[in-house]
């Protein structure tokens, strides 16, 4: 399934950048944008849970929303391709996981220093101040059966309301994180390109930019992209299933 080319060079990169989107979640049960049965999307209104102006209309709908999306996500599991992902940085100098993902998988699957450029679930910003914090875990553990209305909670430094750190559509990505991935994406001998659609830019640039620099890379994706025969080498199936192959194909049973 693999080439013996691929496998020495995933044994030999220095510096491996793994790029994620909504996909590699998708075997946790966390649905992606286009996958309209799962429910976490479904009525999904993009003024008002996806923009500050329809979240500055109604903030206690949006933060509610907010409240639910985050313990939905809570109660889902990282799946083996996010075991894979950060078994890799153990075995390699150097793995820079960059994520299109707001959900903390990666993380909870012991990935470290996760570049997550749309921003988190679990963090929150003061909505006119610097203040910034992450929700604790015992907060995120209570129930939200379905979203309700919350008031949103108060900043301690400026008494203004928060909101979540996500960044919404017409946003900025945030500047250090961005550049940070820019580089990582230019600079890397190898990129795994997992689960991600290539529609949301800046984001997909990322992409462009390691093939522009003809940077080897490997794309996971169970549907077509606009990538496919661009990508060094293309597997069409399922994240959870192809990278654990990968990694046990160059460097024996995972751990
Ligand atoms: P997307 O929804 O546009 O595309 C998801 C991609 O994953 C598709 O190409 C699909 O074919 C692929 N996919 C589905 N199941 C897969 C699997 N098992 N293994 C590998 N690939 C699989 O997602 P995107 O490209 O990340 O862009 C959408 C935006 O929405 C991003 O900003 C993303 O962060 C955000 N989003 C995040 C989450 C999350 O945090 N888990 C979920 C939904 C959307
Ligand atoms: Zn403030």
């Amino acid at each position: 399934m693999f080439s013996e080319n691929l496998i020495q060079k995933l044994q030999n990169s220095k510096h491996v950048v793994v790029f994620t989107g909504a996909g590699v979640s998708a075997e946790s049960g966390v649905p992606t944008f286009r996958d309209v049965e799962n429910g976490l999307w479904e009525n999904f209104d993009v003024m008002k849970i996806g923009t500050e102006q329809g979240y500055l209309q109604d903030p206690s709908f949006g933060w509610g929303w907010y409240e639910w999306a985050r313990h939905q996500v809570f109660l889902k599991q990282p799946n083996p391709a996010h075991y894979a992902i950060a078994q890799l940085a153990e075995k390699l100098p150097k793995v820079t996981v960059v994520t299109q993902n707001v959900d903390d998988l990666h993380e909870r699957d012991g990935s470290l220093d996760v570049l997550h450029i749309h921003g988190a679930l679990n963090d929150v910003c003061c909505l006119y101040c610097d203040y910034k914090s992450t929700l604790p875990q015992s907060r995120i553990a209570i129930e939200v059966e379905q979203p309700i209305s919350s008031p949103p909670d108060i900043c301690p430094l400026c008494s203004s309301i928060m909101r979540p750190h996500v960044v919404w559509f017409g946003e900025n990505l945030p500047s250090d994180i961005w550049q940070k991935a820019k580089e990582a994406s230019e600079q890397c001998d190898l990129m795994l390109i997992i689960g991600t659609s290539g529609l949301i830019y800046p984001a997909a640039s990322l992409a462009d930019r390691a093939i522009y620099k003809k940077i080897e890379s490997v794309q996971i994706n169970p549907d077509a992209t606009d990538i496919d025969t661009l990508v060094t080498h293309n597997f069409r199936g399922k994240a959870g299933e192809i990278l654990p192959l990968l990694f046990e194909a160059a460097f024996g049973e995972m751990k």
